[in-house]
């Protein structure tokens, strides 16, 4: 275990090393930044970005939030895209959940977390349109199933933002990703291809009702979510492996 002094004492045994290795590390960091990814993860300890994909310091930016939502209306997620995207020029836009979500696993269960359950409404709403379906299955297959239909639905919403379809227009990046990382074993699995239009998006966000089987019953969608449907998004696609 950790103490606040162990973190403190294990910074200055890290500038020692980077020293030792390169003595003009920091003095490069220091020049700026040129990163290539931005990372929407979730805020859970256990994904840490750098140490899952090998980058290092001015590699990747980051973004993170419980349940790794992309929400049209939080600042904070925006502010970041549009950096990301305008200023830094990003190719690439990565939308990572995980197996093993406590904040996904928070949506599906009907206890109160207090100010959180309102950051969820997002996921539970992905839930109750994949409801019947996802009823049918037993705990874990359940949890497993919403994690990777929230990373869809959350890849769809990036599509949409104004800021990703400017640039779509400008110059087709970034390209956006869709992956789930699962802790138990330490792989990240793809979700969507690269996605650079709207064709693409689409598609991997397309609801296959051919393959729903019991979710051919499920909900129609809120009336507060409507306006991606009308924006040409039937539902979030898994991919061919996520169908029950
Ligand atoms: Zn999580």
């Amino acid at each position: 275990m950790h103490t606040i002094d162990s973190l403190l004492a294990n910074n200055r045994a890290f500038v020692r090393a980077q020293l030792a290795h390169d003595a003009a590390f920091f003095e490069h960091l220091a020049e700026g930044q040129h990163p290539d990814f931005l990372w929407i993860g979730c805020s859970d300890s256990r994904v840490s970005p750098n140490l899952l994909t090998g980058t290092g310091p001015g590699e990747m930016f980051v973004h993170r939030n419980i349940a790794n939502l992309v929400v049209p209306t939080d600042m904070n997620l925006l502010a970041v895209l549009q950096y990301a995207v305008e200023v830094l020029q990003v190719n690439h836009v990565i939308v990572c959940g995980h197996h093993g979500c406590g904040g996904v696993k928070a949506a599906l269960g009907g206890h109160s977390h207090g100010l959180v359950d309102h950051w969820l409404h997002a996921v539970r709403e992905t839930e109750q349109f994949h409801h019947a379906r996802l009823a049918a299955l037993d705990d874990e297959t359940r949890l497993r199933h919403l994690v990777e239909l929230n990373v869809i639905e959350q890849v769809h919403n990036l599509g949409k933002t104004s800021i990703v379809q400017r640039a779509w227009a400008a110059r087709r990046r970034p390209f956006i990703h869709g992956w789930v990382f699962d802790i138990g074993t330490g792989g990240i699995d793809p979700l969507t291809r690269m996605i650079s239009n709207d064709e693409e998006l689409l598609e991997a966000c397309k609801f296959h009702r051919a393959g729903l089987g019991p979710a051919a019953a499920a909900p129609a969608r809120p009336p507060q979510a409507q306006p991606a449907a009308q924006a040409g998004h039937a539902s979030p696609a898994p991919r061919a492996g996520v169908a029950p």
